[in-house]
């Protein structure tokens, strides 16, 4: 399952403070507390989950791993290494070992475990992912130990199996009436233990290591896309296959374009005598400046189409266009020499019995209407 956003779950945005992320995460503590909450099941669920969500907001570093990994900056599962990756045992971790011992019965583990998935968030501008960019990104996580090859023993020696569980890596024991099988407190469930540690890892097998990632990204890409990176998530643990890295894609603003799927916009400013008599502005697009003629008597928000001047998507399909529109401006800091002419313009166009206003013509008679309705 999916986990939800930490930030969504307190019911807080990004920037929250320390204090507002304190404040909500009691309110809501309270409110699904366990205690209070007997009958509902759902509300335990949902106390542990503002519980981890505070776990995480509230610690500085990670709330930072959360911030540039997602989950996976953040999860227990990372290994709990020094940096971003600050593990601890949450709820999940505690009840599912107990649980999963008691009902999966003689269930052995396997000691063979695929590394985690890493989530890597990238920020683009509009004119890297129309146009397609190379990139590289680095990545704190648990790499196999040189050293030692992963076996997390000295060099030279290797490791032996458990004396506690002889090597199956669980243990029965027995509480009042009940024989309850555990994973074995002494080698953790890995059936060996390591007499003489690697000096490097300190017989963890894996080290933390920040990685070097050359990332293409095709052009066309938007806010939600994804690029899958097949393999180059945490090695796994013992030989295990490791995980994937998902770069997640999301673009930045742009100060002239706004983008909705394959289309572009933007607004163009027009002076008011271009407006009235037409004329040929230069607008910008992607890849450079292109001629938009306006016709004489263009009205404010006309919307002009520039076919083909948007974006290529990067699931394929015709290019976009980009769509200009106008805005007339009210010149200003007239002089008085300028005011005259206008006064003389406004004369010269409230006489000679023509409609020189085409929206002011048919709102006036839209009112006229609803007036003599009014009247009946
Ligand atoms: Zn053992
Ligand atoms: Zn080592």
């Amino acid at each position: 399952m999916a986990k939800e956003d930490y930030y969504q779950l307190l019911g807080v945005d990004r920037n929250a403070s320390d204090s507002e992320i304190k404040k909500k995460y009691r309110s809501l503590a309270m409110k699904f507390h366990p205690d209070r909450n007997r009958d509902d099941p759902d509300a335990e669920k949902k106390f542990k989950q503002i519980k981890e969500a505070y776990e995480v907001l509230s610690d500085q570093k990670k709330r930072a791993a959360y911030d540039q990994f997602g989950h996976a900056g953040v999860d227990a599962s990372m290994g709990g290494g020094p940096g971003g990756f600050a593990g601890g045992e949450s709820f999940s971790d505690i009840f599912g070992d107990v649980f999963g011992d008691i009902f999966g019965g003689g269930r052995r583990r396997s000691n063979v475990h695929r590394g985690s998935d890493l989530q890597y968030n990238l920020e683009l501008t509009l004119e890297e992912a129309v146009a397609g960019t190379e990139t590289k990104i680095r990545i704190p996580m648990m790499a196999t130990c040189e050293e030692c090859h992963g076996s997390g023993a000295r060099k030279g020696s290797s490791p032996v199996t458990c004396g506690t569980c002889h090597g199956q890596g669980q243990v029965r024991m027995q509480q009042g009436f009940f024989s309850i099988q555990q994973t074995c407190p002494t080698c953790r469930g890995t059936g060996q233990q390591i007499k003489d540690p690697c000096r490097k890892c300190h017989g963890q097998g894996r080290v933390q290591e920040i990685k070097t990632l050359s990332v293409k990204v095709p052009a066309g890409v938007d806010t939600g896309d994804r690029i899958r990176l097949a393999g180059e998530g945490e090695p796994g643990e013992h030989g295990g296959p490791s995980g994937d890295l998902y770069v997640q894609i999301r673009v930045k603003e742009h100060a002239i374009f706004t983008r909705d799927g394959a289309d572009l916009f933007c607004e163009v400013p027009i002076s008011f005598p271009t407006a009235c008599l037409g004329g040929e502005l230069e607008v910008p697009t992607l890849n450079g400046k292109v001629k938009l003629k306006i016709p004489a008597e263009t009205q404010t928000g006309k919307l002009f189409r520039l076919r083909g001047k948007g974006v290529k998507p990067v699931r394929g399909g015709p290019m976009g266009d980009l769509l200009c529109r106008v805005q007339v401006e009210t010149p200003v800091h007239l002089t008085r020499e300028q005011k005259d002419l206008l006064k003389k313009l406004a004369e010269s166009l409230s006489g000679g019995g023509k409609h020189h206003s085409p929206q002011e013509h048919s709102w006036m008679d839209g009112v006229k209407n609803f007036f003599e309705k009014l009247t009946g």
